[in-house]
């Protein structure tokens, strides 16, 4: 069932969203060469908490992270790791989830180690900005098929593809809540839009085809043809007011 969420609750959720947003710029402001994921994730761990909050993830269906950190052709749920490192050249999904008093945000965000091919910035840049195409669809009336196919069909010009087997998802008390919000989609298909929804619109896109293998550690998925993956979330509430992004925050990329 879908959970609608009164102005009282958003006004909460968007504490939950800044203590995320804020987690993504502590990790930004910390990658470089030589960084280990693992060093990250305690950072953000250490932010959360330090703002009276909790990682949404951690534990999480046994997730041991704060964060999700996925390198190049890792798509999500990688695993922090002291003996992941990171290199000139790669690219670095982070995602996280802070829970405080009773809401969860939920946000992911792509980030070059220092000079990336320009292959991998235009594959970050379209994946930010098939959000936003996303985002625009997010209209009272409009349905979820609608948010998917914007996603789908802006990164299909790039001849990049959305990811299937992992959806976008509701949010609110459980960090995944229904409904389910594919990066693809049919027009007017789906669960109607209405004010009081708030969900994680969140494309990840890979410059190959769109299949996708989870690695023997239970966790980690990669893309299956081994090219490069990008990934961008923000949780949105749809209000009477417009469209919120509870987890925005000055990030650059
Ligand atoms: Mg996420
Ligand atoms: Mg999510």
């Amino acid at each position: 069932m879908i959970q609608i969420k009164n102005s009282g609750q958003i006004a909460l959720m968007r504490e939950a969203g800044r203590i995320t947003g804020e987690a993504l710029i502590v990790a930004r402001d910390h990658i470089r060469e030589g960084v280990s994921t693992k060093y990250l994730d305690t950072l953000i761990r250490q932010h959360i908490e330090g703002r009276g909050a909790k990682p949404s993830f951690l534990g999480l269906y046994g997730f041991p992270g704060s964060a999700c950190i996925s390198i190049n052709d890792e798509v999500i749920h990688g695993i922090p790791s002291e003996h992941r490192v990171l290199h000139e050249g790669d690219i670095v999904k982070i995602d996280v989830g802070a829970f405080y008093q009773g809401y969860h945000g939920d946000s992911a965000r792509t980030f070059a180690v220092g000079r990336v091919s320009d292959e991998a910035a235009a594959l970050i840049a379209a994946t930010k900005q098939s959000f936003y195409e996303g985002l625009a669809a997010m209209q009272v009336g409009n349905r979820i098929g609608d948010i998917g196919h914007a996603i789908e069909s802006y990164v299909k010009g790039f001849g990049f593809s959305a990811v299937r087997k992992y959806v976008g998802h509701g949010v609110g008390r459980a960090v995944h809540e229904a409904p389910d919000v594919p990066n693809y989609g049919t027009p007017g298909r789906g669960p109607r839009l209405c004010e009081g929804m708030v969900l994680a619109i969140e494309p990840m896109i890979n410059q190959g085809t769109f299949e996708v293998r989870e690695l023997s550690d239970g966790w980690t998925v990669k893309t299956a043809d081994g090219a490069l993956s990008a990934h961008y979330e923000n949780t949105v509430a749809l209000t009477s007011d417009g469209v919120i992004n509870l987890t925005e925050v000055e990030i650059g990329e």
